[in-house]
C-alpha cells in the first residue's frame, strides 16, 4: 500500500503561527520534501525535530518528484513544505499533487498561513468572488496580454509581486485599468512591518515612485464596477403596467409599483398604459 503526501504549509514571516498539526505532521511524516533543505532546517531546530530531507524544488520538479513519488509507492509518508506559506500556490508542489492523484497516492492538504488569503480577508475589497492571478509574467509583451485579458474582470484580482519590479508593475496595472481603480498593497503580512495600504492605483504609482518598495507584497485590486443599468423609458414602464395588470392587478395599483421600481412618474405611467 501507499504512503500519503502531507502538503504542510509554513509561516509567512510569524512563527506563532506554527499549528500543532503542522508541526504532528512534520514529526510523524517519514521523510520531509523541501523547498530549500537550509530554510526547513531552521524550522526543524525551532521545533527541535530531526528528519531526514530531499530536496523539491521549481527546477528539479521531474528528478525530484519521481524520487519522491518512488518512496510514496513504496508505501513511505512524505511531508511537502516550501520556504513560506502553502505549497503548490505559486511554490512547487503543483505537479507532485497531479501525479500523486493519477497514481491513486493519498493527499492530505493541511490547512494553514497562505499570503492570498491572508490578503484578502484583510483588504477590505469584495470576497465573495475572486480570481488569483500569482505572478505576472516577467515579459514585457506577455505580461500586457496577460493584463488586458482582465481588463473587463469584475471580481476582485489578487497578484504576487517581488518588491523589485512593484513599481513596473503599478504603473501597468494603472494603465490597464485607470488610476482610480481601488487597490489594497499588502506588505510584509504576519511581520513586524505588516502594512495594508487601501488605495488607488494612481496614488499607489505615485507612493512607491518615491519611496522604493521594501518587503514582500500582496496587490488587491479592485474588479470593474458592473455596468449601470440604462434606466426605463417611459414605454418600457407602461409595458411592464400592461404586463402587471394582465397578471391581475388593477391600474392604478400596477402603475403605483412600476413607478416605485423605476422611479417613473405614476400618473404618466397610467396615462400611457391607458392609451396603449
Ligand atoms: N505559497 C506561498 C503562499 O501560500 O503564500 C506563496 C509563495 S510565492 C513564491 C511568494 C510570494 O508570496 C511573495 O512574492 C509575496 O507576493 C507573497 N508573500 C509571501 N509572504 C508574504 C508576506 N509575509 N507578506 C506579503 N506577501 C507575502
Amino acid at each position: 500500500m501507499s504512503g500519503t503526501l502531507y502538503l504542510v504549509p509554513t509561516p509567512i514571516g510569524n512563527l506563532g503561527d506554527i499549528s500543532r498539526r503542522m508541526a504532528d505532521t512534520l514529526a510523524q511524516a517519514d521523510f520531509i520534501a523541501a523547498e530549500d533543505t537550509r530554510v526547513t532546517l531552521k524550522l526543524l531546530n525551532h521545533l527541535g525535530l530531526k528528519k531526514p530531507m530531499v530536496s523539491y524544488y521549481r527546477h528539479n520538479t521531474a528528478a525530484g518528484g519521481q524520487a519522491v513519488l518512488e518512496r510514496l509507492l513504496s508505501g513511505e509518508s512524505c511531508a511537502l513544505v516550501t520556504d513560506a506559506g502553502t505549497p503548490a500556490i505559486s511554490d512547487p508542489g503543483e505537479e507532485l499533487v497531479a501525479a500523486c492523484a493519477a497514481q491513486g497516492i493519498p493527499v492530505v492538504s493541511i490547512p494553514g498561513p497562505c499570503a492570498l488569503v491572508t490578503a484578502l480577508a484583510a483588504s477590505g475589497l469584495p470576497t465573495g468572488r475572486f480570481t488569483f492571478e500569482g505572478f505576472l509574467p516577467m515579459n514585457k509583451k506577455n505580461r500586457r496580454a496577460h493584463l488586458d485579458q482582465l481588463r473587463g474582470e469584475g471580481r476582485t484580482m489578487v497578484f504576487y509581486e517581488a518588491p523589485h519590479k512593484l513599481q513596473a508593475t503599478l504603473a501597468d496595472l494603472a494603465e490597464v485599468f485607470g488610476p482610480e481603480r481601488p487597490i489594497a498593497l499588502c506588505r510584509e503580512l504576519t511581520k513586524l512591518h505588516e502594512e495594508i495600504f487601501r488605495t488607488t492605483l494612481g496614488e499607489a504609482a505615485e507612493h512607491y515612485a518615491a519611496e522604493p518598495p521594501r518587503g514582500e507584497f500582496v496587490l488587491v485590486l479592485a474588479g470593474a464596477a458592473a455596468p449601470e443599468e440604462a434606466p426605463m423609458t417611459l414605454e418600457e414602464g407602461a409595458a411592464r403596467v400592461r404586463a402587471l395588470r394582465a397578471e391581475g392587478l388593477s391600474l392604478r395599483d400596477a402603475a403605483r409599483q412600476v413607478a416605485g421600481e423605476t422611479g417613473l412618474s405614476r400618473k404618466e405611467l397610467y396615462q400611457r398604459a391607458l392609451e396603449g
